[in-house]
């Protein structure tokens, strides 16, 4: 590492930078960071940079608030948009304690963790995370609801008001080492989706979080304000994080097997047997909002049914035709507000309890389930996903496995956010509330 610091040193040097961001994730996933000049560089790469925990959402203890970010020196990256004089980079942290034991808060070591586990086994977890957003006009200097376009799926412009702003979006992204595999229109008027190549899943997770920082700033470049809300309009479809999922063994896909029926080998169908069977927990952490649940209703391509599928895209889990190389099982329930470093950790966990533990799937769902009848639904056992924050934190508190993997800091600390924004939430009187009662009573 002596030598790793001093390379990088130099690299910071050679790079001109004026500025040094040391970022790291609280525990909604909002990022956080702290600057530091070149001379701090040294100091922070060795011992690390000491900060007050206790501002930070579900970081705060009240018996020890001092905390130490230890930047990880694979992350080192300079912001594409700071160019000219005062050049910035960034470094994603751990989160430590001063006496140098690992955050049990730090999203990105409870990751690392669960990543490290399944290491042990010999598998390497690749997400491919698909972000939807939408971006609306700046007016007066605030954020406003005023659509920018009224473009749809795959539009081109004129109709398609954002072309160059995604195009901006994306050039930044792969100046920062993204490989930007496409770029389009949404279904939903100015909504957008820019899709990169998956990877390990502490990468894309680090990814997810530098995608909406890249994409907030460039669009406010613009005059425009992009937001990865799950469903900032009723009425029209919402924005998602599809979250593609593939193990591999030596560097081979081994979800793919060409002589399995659906050529799809007994560990992916047991990873997916995981996912299902925790499917209730992993809702709080991947749909981490009250707005989320508004998101997650029939009609608008988001899932509602709890079910699998290799060819239907109704379906909560779907498999993606590709196979080889890319075989894939594609979560459709988590959005973008989640904590992307929780979600994959979740996900990997309840996956691997299926491999481990050799969990069938139910029998897959290939009809389109939303045309079905609830009595038809029901007599083919296919439930539903939590209704909404309360009733999803209460089956993460019932699911013994994601609480372990979490810790009691994690989960004390999103039931105590949950029952805050709950109770806020429940006390609010609503524009639907004035719009049916109002009048006739
Ligand atoms: P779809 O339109 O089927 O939802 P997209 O083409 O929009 O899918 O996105 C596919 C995503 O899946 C990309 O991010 C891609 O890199 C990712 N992906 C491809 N192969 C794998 C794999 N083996 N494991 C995880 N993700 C993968
Ligand atoms: N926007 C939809 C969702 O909320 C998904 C659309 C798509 O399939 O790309 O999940
Ligand atoms: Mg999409
Ligand atoms: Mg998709």
């Amino acid at each position: 590492p002596a030598d790793e610091v001093t390379a990088l040193l130099e690299r910071i040097k050679a790079d001109n930078v004026k500025f040094i961001r040391l970022q790291f994730s609280d525990l909604q996933g909002q990022p956080k960071n702290v600057a530091i000049p070149p001379v701090q560089a040294e100091k922070a790469l060795t011992d690390g940079i000491s900060f007050d925990g206790s501002s930070i959402e579900g970081f705060a203890r009240i018996e020890e608030s001092d905390m130490v970010l230890k930047p990880d020196m694979a992350t080192y990256t300079l912001l594409p948009w700071r160019k000219e004089e005062g050049r910035v980079a960034r470094f994603i942290c751990d989160v430590h304690l001063p006496d140098k034991r690992p955050f049990e808060g730090d999203p990105r070591q409870i990751l690392k963790k669960v990543v490290a586990d399944a290491a042990r086994d010999g598998y390497e977890f690749n997400t491919g995370p698909e972000l939807e957003f939408f971006l609306f006009k700046m007016i007066n200097g605030r954020p406003s609801l005023e659509f920018q376009d009224h473009g749809g799926y795959f539009d081109l412009a004129p109709t398609d008001l954002a072309e160059n702003v995604r195009r901006a979006i994306v050039l930044a992204l792969t100046e920062m080492g993204f490989v930007v595999e496409a770029s389009h229109h949404e279904v939903a008027k100015s909504q957008h989706e820019i899709d990169f190549k998956y990877g390990p899943a502490l990468q894309t997770a680090d990814n997810v979080v530098s995608f909406k920082f890249a994409t907030k700033t460039i669009a406010l470049m613009n005059d425009l304000h992009a937001t990865f809300m799950a469903k900032p309009i009723y009425g029209i479809n919402g924005s998602g994080m599809h979250t593609n999922c593939s193990l591999f063994k030596d560097g081979e896909n081994v979800f793919y097997d060409p002589d399995a029926p659906r050529q799809l080998s007994e560990t992916a169908l047991h990873f997916i047997g995981g996912v299902l069977k925790h499917i209730r927990g992993i809702t709080r952490i991947a749909n981490p909002t009250i707005n989320s649940y508004k998101r997650l209703v029939p009609g608008y391509e988001a899932p509602v049914y709890i079910s699998w599928s290799a060819s239907n895209r109704t379906a909560l889990c779907r498999v993606p035709s590709p196979r080889g190389k890319s075989t894939r099982m594609e979560l459709r329930s988590p959005d973008p507000t989640c904590n992307a470093y929780l979600t994959f950790a979740v996900i990997l966990a309840a996956g691997m309890d299926g491999v481990r533990n050799r969990i069938e799937p139910p029998a897959s769902a290939d009809q389109n389930i939303f045309e079905l009848s609830n009595e038809e639904r029901q007599a083919a056992g296919i439930d539903t996903l939590p209704d909404n924050l309360l009733e999803a934190n209460e089956y993460l508190l019932k699911d013994e496995l994601l609480c372990s993997v979490l810790g009691n800091h994690v989960v004390e600390n999103l039931t105590r956010l949950t029952e805050m924004e709950w109770d806020s939430y429940r006390s609010m009187v609503h524009p639907w509330e004035v719009e049916h009662y109002f009048y006739q009573h």
